[in-house]
């Protein structure tokens, strides 16, 4: 099902998740161990992140370097396809344009829709650590905004290839990233907003926002996005501050600010353990919080901590 009839459909508030496939060479079952604590709060879907290829650097026996290319966490279409068989949940693979050729993200699109996968989230993708700055695959996309024109033309039948008359359409809903604090490459909010209405004009259905630990800050994004005509449902994507380090490498890595008053309650703690109460503690008051507001959807970034999300979704579901 489309999570856009999960929304219509809704008496209440959703719950969703986000996983990270495992790194290459475990078994799925690592997959099942982590969600198994989080199913039983009967979430509408599951998302799967996707992971690009990154540049790895070896040393051969005559000294010489060789560069290849590792995906370190490989497996999204097929964990996507194994949640909904094994737990009967729709999943939502993440879909970038990094690392991939408009050929590649039409077959892989083949592939989702043979699978019965109903829903893609559309990403422009991080890049490649080597590079710093992103750039894009040879005849690859540079913006989100391409790849969701890509997934809204196979959606109406239109292939790469013109010789392809009458293939079938498939069925996606799109979702796209939207950044309650602006991503780090705008230049400003206003443009940032506009990019994100183009995404959206372009055949986006819903958007999926970046974590935030301001409930205002997602507050102002939804006026805005409201003020723009960007009507689309707003899913907050939420995230435990579970160590200490995460005060100074959130910010950095995301974008986001942590409020003071977090920031000094984890910062007085004597260790993680402490820290992880606060933060979840404090998930749980921005979740309730969000909810009161009407939010469609609250959607957990379980990223390896499946035990404290449970901590948090059973104060809510
Ligand atoms: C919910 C969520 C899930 C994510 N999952 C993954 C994942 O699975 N794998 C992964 O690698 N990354 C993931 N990311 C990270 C994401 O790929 C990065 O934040 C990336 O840097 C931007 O992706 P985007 O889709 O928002 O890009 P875009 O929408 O393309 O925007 C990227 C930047 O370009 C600007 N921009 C857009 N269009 C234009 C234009 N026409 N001209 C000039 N500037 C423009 C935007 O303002 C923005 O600053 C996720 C992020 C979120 C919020």
């Amino acid at each position: 099902m489309k999570i856009t009839e999960h929304i219509q459909n809704a008496k209440g508030t959703l719950l969703s998740y986000e996983i990270l496939p495992p790194l290459k060479g475990k078994d799925i079952r690592s997959i099942y161990q982590h969600l198994d604590p989080l199913t039983e709060f009967k979430p509408s879907w599951i998302n799967v992140t996707y992971h690009r290829t990154e540049a790895v650097f070896k040393k051969r026996t005559d000294g010489s370097i060789e560069k290849t290319k590792q995906r370190k966490r490989p497996g999204t279409v097929g964990i996507c396809a194994a949640l909904k068989n094994h737990y009967g949940i729709d999943t939502t693979p993440h879909i970038i344009c990094g690392g991939f050729s408009q050929n590649d993200t039409e077959d892989a699109l083949i592939d989702l829709n043979f699978l019965g996968i109903d829903n893609v989230l559309a990403l422009r993708g991080d890049a490649a650590k080597s590079d710093g700055v992103f750039i894009p695959e040879p005849h690859g996309h540079r913006y989100a905004l391409d790849l969701v024109k890509q997934v809204t033309n196979l959606n109406k039948g239109i292939y790469l290839e013109d010789e392809i008359t009458d293939g079938i359409a498939t069925n996606f809903c799109i979702g796209v990233a939207g950044y309650p604090e602006m991503h780090f490459e705008a230049s400003n909010m206003e443009s940032d907003l506009l990019h994100l209405k183009a995404k959206v004009d372009a055949g986006a259905e819903y958007i999926m926002t970046q974590m935030f630990f301001d409930n205002q800050k997602f507050f102002d994004f939804v006026k805005s996005c409201r003020d723009l005509d960007i009507n689309v449902p707003i899913i907050p994507g939420l995230k435990a501050l579970t160590r200490k380090k995460q005060l100074s490498v959130l910010p950095k890595i995301f974008n986001v600010e942590i409020p003071k008053a977090l920031s000094e309650a984890v910062e007085q703690t004597a260790n993680d353990a402490d820290a992880e109460k606060i933060g979840t503690e404090w998930l749980i008051q921005q979740s309730k919080e969000l909810r009161e507001f009407g939010v469609p959807v609250l959607h957990y970034y379980t990223l390896g901590k499946p035990e404290t999300i449970r901590n948090v979704v059973q104060e809510i579901f």
